[in-house]
């Protein structure tokens, strides 16, 4: 990690000019994500989004998707989290196969190329219930029954299945890259600080920022096409913010696997242990991402629409270039009172900000026709949902 040093300033304008060359240093991203609404903020995005438009053109790409929650159970307790669940708790589940498959389906029918698993980390390492329900269902750990499912779902109904599961090990990851083309695990922060008593990571033993670096490295050696990202405002500083991304842009340098950057906002529930504490604004969002953009060049940065309500259209001025997975049938699970945009609306809101919606496969066009970083039982079936360019 980087140690940013307070004592270090660069002038703004010494900064944004460096930035608008194509280099960025941790302290220069220091002083530019502190811009905030005017004309320094009104400078580092269009900056932003001028490279995004080189690099990435007028197109502005999301993924038609099921959500599969396979399990809310989960042996962590993030601050922020609605999803998870105790065993016995009102709405606790683990999905039976059956269940699976005819959400699978139903997506299908409506034209959806993705099914995005996501799912508690490891629940069975603290809940006899889980152990007893997974006994019941042929498997030892959760992630083999995951595995079981991905490969039932894509050849049962077509769908690429892409697997967020929390924590992998190598050997997890190599069972799953047989059935997803991608998978995906957010770093969130890098700051240890927030696994500290009181703070939000204190008890989630799986969201320690090394286990997750080294979950994502792993990955990178599996040439799995990979997506994580961070999570603003949940107590880091601006500069452990930048840290993070500097950290998954030198995994990507070494790899080259990291398929998408999500910079996803804190949003209080009202069910949260974390319900009273200050959501990032809109303008806190949009320099972030704007500094995301300019720190990881031409990989690809995200956000997810239905956490900015009404606004997020202005998102585009900050330099994204995806709206990550969209759902025509099932609610966002991890942010169930968020619903997400229609597709046909998107399409609408982002052409009139002057950009194309394009639907992409769950991998990324980069990587769709790069043998290295797919499964080869799985290529033919991933390259025949693929146009030329690698877009659905
Ligand atoms: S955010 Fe993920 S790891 Fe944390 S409690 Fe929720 S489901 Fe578990």
């Amino acid at each position: 990690m980087y140690v940013l040093s307070p004592s270090v300033t660069i002038p703004f304008a010494e900064a944004l000019a460096a930035a608008r060359a194509g280099v960025v240093t941790p302290e220069a991203a220091g002083v530019l994500i502190r811009a905030r609404a005017g004309a320094e903020c009104d400078s580092l995005l269009a900056a932003a989004a001028r490279r995004r438009d080189e690099l990435k053109g007028r197109r502005i790409t999301y993924s038609k998707k099921v959500f599969i929650p396979l399990t809310n159970l989960c042996r962590d307790y993030c601050g922020y989290c609605t999803f998870r669940k105790d065993p016995g708790q009102a709405g606790a589940h683990t999905m039976t196969p059956d269940e699976v498959i005819a959400v699978a389906e139903a997506g299908a029918r409506l034209g959806c190329k993705e099914a995005l698993f996501s799912l508690g980390d490891r629940p069975e390492a603290i809940f006899p219930e889980m152990r007893e329900r997974l006994r019941q269902l042929g498997h030892r750990t959760t992630l083999g029954y995951l595995a079981e499912m991905c490969g039932r779902v894509l050849n049962e109904t077509g769908l690429l299945p892409h697997a967020n599961p929390g924590l992998m090990g190598r050997k997890d990851l190599e069972r799953l890259r047989e059935f997803n083309a991608s998978m995906g695990l957010m770093l969130e922060a890098t700051s240890e600080r927030l696994t500290a008593a009181g703070m939000p990571h204190d008890r989630a033993p799986d969201k320690r920022p090394a286990l997750r670096l080294k979950t994502i490295e792993e990955a990178g050696r599996l040439r799995i096409p990979f997506t994580t990202g961070i999570l603003i405002g949940i107590g880091e500083t601006l500069d452990e913010r930048v840290d993070a991304l500097f950290a998954i842009r030198r995994l990507h340098d070494r790899y080259g696997h990291i398929q998408e950057v999500i910079v996803q906002n804190f949003r209080a529930k009202p069910d949260i242990p974390m319900r009273l504490h200050r959501e990032p604004s809109v303008d806190e969002h949009a320099t972030t991402l704007a500094v995301a953009r300019l720190i990881l060049r031409d990989m690809n940065v995200q956000a997810p629409p239905n956490l900015s309500d009404e606004k997020y259209p202005s998102l585009l001025r900050a330099g994204l270039n995806d709206w990550g997975g969209i759902s025509p049938l099932t609610i966002d699970f991890i942010n169930p009172e968020k619903p997400w945009p229609h597709i046909a609306s998107l399409a609408e809101r982002t052409a009139a900000e002057g950009y194309e919606l394009s639907e992409r496969l769950s991998v990324y066009p980069e990587y769709v026709y790069r043998d290295e970083f797919i499964d080869a039982r799985l290529a033919p079936r991933v390259r025949a949902m693929a146009n030329e360019g690698g877009l659905a």
